[in-house]
């Protein structure tokens, strides 16, 4: 299990990429899942703009998913709602990341091999969840 902040997939730094190609291609495991919950306080410090310090430049990810989703987010009443539809944009913005990755590409590159030795040198990865777990902890 690995987790962070807001629990964000993010490409351009090392821990959670390698985490994902360890379990997949050392542990051969067979299944990955993006876990989001409802309460995220750092979801929350977003939606309220609040200020956190030097952890603003790791939830700037997530302002990014409240830009690209402005027009549905903005109509929304209450920034409870605001923050709720938040942290299920997230884990979705979240396991497409996951597939972006070089590992997922690859590992789905290995499974469409139809030799035997091909297939000798693939991973275990069968599926990829977005799921959410209904603990409302502040984390
Ligand atoms: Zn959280």
């Amino acid at each position: 299990m690995h987790r962070n902040i807001t629990n964000l997939v993010v490409n351009s730094e090392l821990n959670c990429p390698s985490v994902i190609q360890f379990a997949v291609e050392v542990l051969k495991v067979e299944h990955v899942m993006v876990v989001g919950h409802y309460g995220c306080g750092g979801v929350q410090a977003v939606v309220q703009q609040q200020s956190v310090g030097l952890a603003e430049n790791w939830l700037g990810h997530v302002e990014d998913i409240v830009h690209n989703n402005a027009d549905q987010l903005d109509g929304m009443k209450s920034s409870d709602q605001r923050s709720a539809r938040l942290c299920e944009l997230k884990v979705t913005e979240q396991v497409a990341n996951v597939c972006r990755t070089t590992i997922l590409r690859r590992a789905w590159h290995l499974m469409s091999k139809s030799t035997k030795a091909e297939r000798g040198v693939r991973t275990g990865l069968r599926f990829l969840h977005g799921t959410f777990s209904m603990s409302r902890s502040q984390n």
